[in-house]
């Protein structure tokens, strides 16, 4: 990135936390971290519904009763419990969008994910990982944390001050301007873009309130993190973990916020 690019940026980052540009930007539900919010949660949904549907489509579903009656099982377990907090503390629009669904897809990858809107999808790679249904709900709470902070939201959002910043840009330079196919541009880098560390973080913090609100035992997240390292041993690091802490660290902040979190939340 070049300088007046940064520059910019960092200008329009400090704007949106100004009075001037309040409705730009959101907090995120729990955590209370303001967020960049200039994309609308609608289209970044309705995007991915359709991505979701096309996964469902060209995939090969898992036809293993077993793990599909788990996988339901933590998920529904899940979300009934996120549903039911947001109720009762009087917030039900955080997840007022949502349109829950769960998919298990038969490969070897150790892949899960929550697309924008709840839907889900685990991999039965990641079944060696998880191992039983706390492990399931420890990666399940994780993955519905990153759709519940609207991070997808917020990276498209990021993608698209940038697109603000190049256009202006591009016009002080006489350049030429983008066309109008941005808009889908920017959804895509919602949809696609690894989460950075601050929202890997937040996810594993909200993920951890999310199962012990369930009911299960948090403290299997901790195993299941040591499993994912154990797995990763001397390979090349997967999609999956790119962007996420190293499991070390992952795992101490964990054991910092379980006391916190089962006082509060069991
Ligand atoms: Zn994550």
């Amino acid at each position: 990135m070049n300088q007046n690019r940064r520059s910019f940026l960092i200008k329009m980052g400090c704007m949106c936390c100004s009075p001037i540009l309040l409705p730009s930007c959101t907090k995120v539900a729990i955590t209370n971290r303001s967020q960049l919010s200039i994309y609308p949660e609608s289209v970044i949904n309705r995007n991915a519904f359709n991505a979701y549907q096309n996964i469902k489509k060209t995939s090969n579903l898992s036809s293993n009763n077993k793990q599909n009656t788990q996988l339901n099982t933590v998920g529904l377990k899940i979300t009934k419990a996120v549903e039911k907090y947001f109720y009762e503390i009087k917030k039900p629009e955080v997840i007022s969008n949502f349109n829950w669904e769960f998919i298990l897809i038969e490969e070897d990858t150790l892949n899960a994910w929550c697309m924008p809107g709840g839907k889900i999808a685990f991999y039965t790679g990641i079944l060696e990982i998880t191992q039983n249904e706390d492990g399931m709900a420890a990666v399940m709470g994780h993955e519905i944390a990153h759709a519940v902070a609207k991070h997808s939201v917020e990276r498209a959002s990021q993608a698209a001050l940038l697109n603000i910043g190049s256009t202006i840009l591009d016009t002080a330079l006489d350049g030429v301007l983008s066309s109008t196919t941005l808009d889908d541009y920017i959804v895509q880098l919602g949809l696609n873009l690894p989460y950075g560390r601050l929202q890997e973080s937040e996810a594993d913090y909200l993920g951890l309130i999310f199962m012990t609100l369930a009911g299960y035992n948090n403290q299997e997240s901790i195993k299941v993190w040591e499993r994912m390292e154990e797995a990763n041993k001397g390979k090349e690091i997967p999609e999956f973990l790119s962007t996420h802490p190293t499991p070390g660290n992952r795992i101490k902040k964990i054991q910092q916020w379980i006391p916190e979190i089962d006082a509060r939340y069991a």
